[in-house]
Parts: C-alpha cells; structure tokens; sequence
C-alpha cells in the first residue's frame, strides 16, 4: 500500500521548490482576472507579471484578515476575491465570527476538489485509509472545517456517516454499531462524547474507533489533552490544522506527536518577523505567511496568519520531505508585547518560567501599560516547601538571562491561579490602546 497520498510528498526539496514555483506562476497569471488581487496590487504599483520566481513573492504585499472583511463589507454579498464568473461558484461557507465580522468564502468545483485533496492528504498522513468508517458528529453547517474532512473522505475512498441531527448519546450508539474506525470532531467534543459514554454505560475502549481527527481548536497538538482522549478512547488523537482563508495547510503524521509537516505542495510557507515582515531563518520563531496554491479561483496570497511557528528541518521518519514545525502553533503575533524596544512573546517567556517550575506549579504571564510604555510581570504560586522569595529571584535570574532585561517575578498563594491546559490562557492581557 502506498504510504503517501500523492507522489510528491517524498520529493526532493529542489523538487518541491519547482512545482511551487510552477503553480505560483500560474496562480499569478489567473489573479490578473480577480478584481480583489488587481485593484491590491495596482494600489501598491506592482505589477505581479514581475514574480518570476519564489523568491520573488516577497515584492507582493501581504494579505491580511481585514482585507477580506473590508472588501466584503464593501461589495456584498460575496466581496470580489473571485478569479471567476460568479455562476462557476458551487460551495459557500463562512467562518464564526469570533473575531470580528464572520468572512464568507466560495469555492469553485476546482477549489473544492482541491480543498478535498488537501484534507486527504492530511488523513491518509494521520493513518486513514479506504477500507476505514469515518464518523462525523457534527450539524453539518456553515462552516468548513469538517465538511473538507468529509470530503477528504470520498476522495480516499473510506466510507463516511454524517451524524449531525443526532444528540451525543445517538452519535456513540451509531458510531458503535456500525464499527466507525476513525472519528473527526472538535477535542472538547470528543471529551464531552467520553463522558457520555461513562454516564450510559458504554465502554468506549471496546469500540473500533482506532483514531480521533481534530479541527476546531488547537487541542489536538496539546500533549495533556491527547493523552485525556487516547485514555478515554483507547485511541490516537491527530490534529488537522486549518485556517477558512487559505484551507487545511498542514499534515499530522503517525511518526510526530506535537510536530507538523506543512503541505508544501499544495501551499507556500514563510515566517517573518512580525514586526518588520522581513523573512527569518529555519529555527526561529516567528509568524506564519501562507499562499495557497489551489484555490485560484478564491486565493490567499502572502496571507498573515498572525501565527507564530518555528521551523524544524529534521528529517520525519514517515519520509515526507515537507518541513516540520515544531509544537504546531506556538501563539499569536497579536500577543507580542514590545518592552523597552525589544519584542517578547508569551510563549517564550513561558518556556522559560516553565523550566523553573515543578509539577502543579502555576504561572500566569500579565502584560499591562504604565505612562504609556508597555511592562510585563509573571505570577506566580510555588508548591509547598518551596521558599518563595528564592523561586522568584530564580526566575527572575532565567528570565534576565534569556531576554537580557530585567522582567519581576511575584509569588502568590497556591491556588489563586486559574488552572489551564492552554499556554495561551496563562496570558493576560492588560494593556490599553494607546
Ligand atoms: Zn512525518
């Protein structure tokens, strides 16, 4: 049986490098006809035609969430990111909203498939394969995440069971008797479905379910939250990565437990300083730009995630020959905080406090504003037995060490801080607009 989906995904990275350049050119030449890329680009006196080359991309500007929405605010109902006549649009689907206006985005019969073969990708990598079940507990609504899965799923070839209209205790009953092997939800839902089961007597770990695929949240990287579902499960949680504006753009394969390749042939990876957007190395942190190279009729091109990832080139034992990146998404560029010139992020400083700490040892990292200039303070609550004033001048030491300033430590009583699976929750954010 083969082991990748596609031929391409063990290629050479010279290899790799060709076909990107290949499908940008072409993506290039088909924007020339999207009035939402044209008018960009004609504003910014660029002429695209100019891009001959991958390290060309960076004479376009980036993309950006807000451009979207402006443009949709703008010419409603669908805005004009559409390389096509309207007529060949057959999929439409729109994002929650969370932060800020919810975006619409349609999708060809082309960019459908495409979006399709990408979700494919990533399950065939997670270890799915035609002769699976695929369970679907999800109301099968606007929004896009599991309704690429489930297609995805046509295109391996393994049979799909769309179990929206059905409460949780139908959905496990369902799922059990017709021996579903692999089940896509978000991670919170498939603890909810855990409980459920323990509350109606059904011993999940006797169901054939062997994987649980994850969008919708970051959890599935989160190692405290896949051990909690493969406990309840007896089963391998993976992730599938995704954002609405450039589609599922990573692979979580059976070798990697918290690593993610990035689908290299189906999207063009950069990570950038945040603040000056110039290109950083492999290794370093830094924020996530993407250009998707299938969706033509509908693209993100150079858009800003506002991720922050750093890039592993070890070697992955599946072969595949896309890059890793490490801890899939680290945090959010929007999080950095600017103190005295220098840019620090949350999850640095995290790892950093996290070093010094113990087991049931909490932290919590507050960014806050004093006369106009940006400060930063950790919390934090020592265990028992632990001398607090020398845990703080501790971390205080690691911390002046690591960043070369001077950032203050507090200890607080145990069990004042709330208690968090997600890093990004041990961030609070205090700071005023200025
Ligand atoms: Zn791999």
């Amino acid at each position: 049986m083969r082991s990748n989906f596609t031929p391409f995904e063990a290629a050479s990275r010279g290899e790799i490098r060709a076909l990107q350049e290949q499908k940008l050119l072409g993506l290039l030449r088909k924007v020339s006809g999207n009035p939402f890329y044209r008018r960009k680009y004609e504003e910014c006196g660029i002429n695209p035609e100019r891009v001959r080359s991958l390290e060309d991309l960076r004479m376009l500007p980036f993309t950006y969430k807000r451009d979207f929405q402006k443009d949709q605010t703008e010419n409603p109902p669908f805005g004009t990111n559409l390389s096509e006549p309207l007529e060949n649009y057959v999929r439409y689907h729109q994002t929650t909203g969370t932060t800020g206006l919810p975006l619409k985005w349609m999708d060809t019969r082309e960019s459908w498939e495409w979006r399709g073969k990408c979700a494919a990708m990533s399950l065939w990598a997670s270890g799915v394969r035609p002769s699976d079940v695929v369970f679907f507990p999800f109301a099968f609504g606007p929004h896009v995440a599991f309704w690429g899965l489930f297609e995805g799923t046509f295109q391996i070839g393994a049979l799909a069971i769309a179990g929206g209209g059905w409460n949780t205790v139908q959905r496990l009953r369902s799922l059990i008797e017709n021996q579903a092997t692999v089940v896509c939800c978000t991670p919170t839902y498939a603890l909810r479905m855990a409980e459920a089961a323990a509350d109606n007597n059904i011993d999940l770990s006797k169901s054939s379910v062997r994987l649980l695929i994850h969008a919708g949240e970051p959890g599935g990287l989160v190692p405290s939250i896949q051990k909690k579902i493969s406990e309840a499960w007896g089963a391998t949680p993976y992730d599938y990565p995704g954002l609405t504006e450039v589609g599922a753009y990573a692979l979580h394969c059976e070798h990697q437990r918290t690593a993610i390749h990035v689908n290299e042939t189906e999207f063009i990876l950069e990570v950038i300083d945040p603040t000056t957007g110039e290109p950083l190395e492999d290794g370093n942190m830094g924020e996530m730009v993407l250009t998707n190279l299938g969706r033509t009729s509908s693209p993100g091109i150079r858009f800003r995630t506002h991720d922050l990832v750093r890039v592993s080139t070890a070697q992955c034992g599946c072969g595949r020959t896309f890059r890793l990146l490490e801890g899939g998404v680290l945090g959010r560029s929007d999080d950095m905080i600017i103190i005295r010139g220098m840019n620090l992020f949350p999850s640095d400083l995290g790892n950093v406090v996290e070093s010094c700490l113990l087991i049931g040892e909490e932290y919590q990292i507050i960014a806050y504003t004093k006369d106009g200039m940006g400060e930063v303070k950790v919390c934090v609550e020592p265990g028992k037995g632990r001398d607090p004033a020398q845990l703080c001048k501790r971390l205080e030491r690691a911390l002046r060490e690591r960043f070369e300033i001077r950032i203050p430590v507090e200890a607080v009583p145990l069990n004042t801080l709330p208690r968090s699976d997600y890093k990004s929750k041990r961030f609070v954010d205090k700071r005023t607009a200025s």
